[in-house]
Order: structure tokens, then sequence, then C-alpha cells
């Protein structure tokens, strides 16, 4: 018999969905949750985020860090999961069918990334209290901003989290999945400088950046460019009228690769061919870039994937290990030395109004969770 309250953990669910939590917009669901985890019985602080962050952030949330004591020994854990939700996410409702479906109204994502992350780690600790099941110093940490590179999890001062072993509650795919690895995730814009001329008086005088950015364009692979690495361009903007040779072309795009340093040299070669392509035609480039997150890879060896094989098993699932091409807070973790793994919470078709959970992925994901804090 499962321990898991399953009228509580979909009243949770779809009490959180109700709460607008698009990015840099969470104060309200941040506020709930902070005082759910009071009300759970742990030490709750808002403290050790970057008061800069807060500043530029008005209708933001800190991340609010918690501990349950242990109560019997082993290592500590840390559990995390995301606030914010990609837009549309105003006004999101959770719908739960009578088939077990759980979906939006359509018109918003549902939010199950990240609420089913949140539910399974509410409920785990309910049923902890609830039971008085043994377990370790159990870590907790609710990151806003997760949905833009992590930026509020990069914004925590870890210094006091004791843990060297986290699961991330955030991935699709069936309960008893986790991503082992995850890539580096670079983008970058290029700004293509030639010169603007008459298109039909005088356009020998032009210098076309857009027949740059063509030519530099042509022997540069998208897509998966190996197994390991993909390469877009996702916007091109410029010109100023038909009429005109264009003087400015400006695309952005990303790569993302399971090597960071690879990951870097392609940005590096992209920036190359763009500067030839420039300098051939007596134009200029600028280019610009960011390292959002950094690859990671944990072995299926270490302690945490152990850890989590033996609650999997507990609970009767099927494992599953992957490599993401997503990022998440756990590149992050990872980064900064704490070994993390991310696991499937109960969330499909995320980032679209179609995305959906099951109440069976909530339960399944709550008891998975309930194994992994007691073992
Ligand atoms: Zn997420």
């Amino acid at each position: 018999m499962s321990a898991v309250n399953k009228e509580r953990l979909v009243k949770r669910f779809s009490e959180y969905v109700g709460y607008d939590s698009e990015s840099f917009h969470e104060k309200a669901l941040g506020e709930r949750v902070r005082n759910d985890l009071q009300a759970l019985g742990l030490t709750v602080t808002t403290e050790g985020t970057d008061p800069d962050y807060l500043r530029e952030h008005p209708e933001g949330f800190p991340n609010i860090y918690a501990l349950l004591p242990g109560t019997a020994q082993g290592d500590p854990l840390l559990f995390a999961a995301h606030l914010d939700t990609v837009s549309p996410g105003k006004g999101k409702e959770a719908l739960v069918k009578e088939d077990g479906g759980i979906v939006s109204k359509g018109d918003t994502v549902l939010g199950a990334d990240d609420v089913s992350g949140l539910s399974a780690i509410f409920e785990a600790l309910s049923v902890i209290k609830e039971k008085n099941l043994p377990h370790p110093d159990i870590e907790v940490l609710i990151s806003p901003a997760e949905e833009v590179f992590c930026e509020g999890a990069k914004k925590f001062d870890f210094t006091s989290i004791r843990s060297k072993s986290a699961y991330v509650l955030d991935l699709t795919g069936p309960i008893g999945r986790a991503a082992l690895a995850a890539p580096s995730i670079i983008s970058f814009s290029i700004k293509v400088n030639g010169r603007a001329a008459h298109a039909g008086f005088e356009p020998e005088k032009g210098i076309n950046a857009l027949n740059i950015a063509v030519e530099a364009l042509k022997d540069i692979k998208t897509g998966h460019i190996d197994k390991d690495t993909t390469v877009n361009f996702g916007t091109i903007r410029g010109g100023t009228g038909k009429n005109v040779v264009p003087e400015t072309i400006e695309i952005t795009g990303e790569v993302r690769s399971m090597d960071h340093s690879h990951a870097l040299s392609v940005k590096d070669e992209i920036f190359e061919r763009f500067d030839k392509a420039a300098k051939n035609a007596g134009g200029k480039v600028s280019v610009s870039f960011s390292e959002h997150v950094k690859a990671y890879r944990v072995a299926q060896t270490s302690d945490t994937v152990e850890k989590f094989l033996k609650a999997a098993e507990e609970t009767g699932l099927k494992t599953e290990f992957i490599e993401t091409f997503g990022g998440s807070d756990g590149n992050y973790y990872n980064e900064i030395g704490i070994e993390t793994i991310v696991l499937a919470s109960g969330m499909e078709k995320v980032h679209t109004t179609a995305e959906f959970t099951t109440v069976d992925a909530l339960v399944r994901a709550a008891e998975l969770t309930i194994n992994l804090m007691t073992i």
C-alpha cells in the first residue's frame, strides 16, 4: 500500500498550478511554498540570494532553502525543484480528467514543469512527518527563474549547503528516468556591418551585410553536428528597406554540447567564418556570447545514482538513464561540486499549451521521492 495521500497530492498540485509564476514573477507562489514548508515543520529561510537580484526583480522571489534535520544516520541529501514557469503561464488552471490525465485549459502551459517536482517533494515530506519515517538531514532548495538559464539558483550562496548529492525533480518522461548528463549551452550574437547604398542607383558602393552572412553560413552545419553537439541560428534581423543594400545583419544562435571545451571551439569556428567572410567583402563583424550552463556527466557508479537505483527498485520502477539536451539547475549544482542527477517528475510536452501530466505519474514521483529521502 502506497503511503501517498493521492487527494492531498492532487489538491496541492492543482492549487500551486493556480498561481501565476512566470520567471521573475514568482512572488505569490514563492510565499505559498515558503509558508507550506514552515507549516510542515522545516526550518525555512529565504536569505542567501544576492540582494541585487531581488532589487532587479521586484516581482520575483528569492531561493527558498529548507532543512528537515535527520532522525537517522546517513549522508545529507538535497532535493530541488523550481518555482517559475515559461509563458503563456498567466491564468493557469489544472483540469483533472476522469481518466487521471491533468491538462491546462489549452491557452496556457500547465506548469507541471515544475509543479510536479514541488508536489513530489511536499508529499514526500508530509508522509515522512506523518509516518515518522527515519531519514538523514534533508535539504530542500526551491529556485526562481530556472527557465532563464538558472538565473535564480546562480544567485544563491551555497556555502551553507551540507549535501554532496542532489536530486533535481525536473524532467519529462516516465517516472524512473534520470538524466545523468546535460550539455553546456552557449548563446551568441553576431553583428555583420557592411555599408548601405541605394540599391538601384549605386549598389556597387554598398557592402552587402546579408551577402557576408550568407557566405559565412553556407559552410556551417546546423542541427546535430555530431552526436554530442547541436548548433542553431535562431533569429536573423537586418536591413532598412527594399531599395537599400543592407548595412547590418544581426544573427543570434546557440551551441549545445556535452563537452564544454568543444562547445567553446564550435562557437569560435562560427565566429571565425563570419570574420573571414566580412574581411573578404570589406565589412566587419562584432560578436558576443554567454556561457549559460556548463555540461555535466555523473557516473552510473556514483553514490547519487546508486541511491536512486535502490529507491527506484523499492518503488517498483523501471529505471532509464538518459543524456538530455536541455539545461536545468542540475547543471549549476554539478558545476559547483554537488553531484546532481535530474529525475522525471511527471511532466510531458513541456513549454507548450498541450503540456500534461497524470495523477498516476504524480503519485509515482512522490513514492520515489519518499524512498530517496528515507534510505
Ligand atoms: Zn523545469
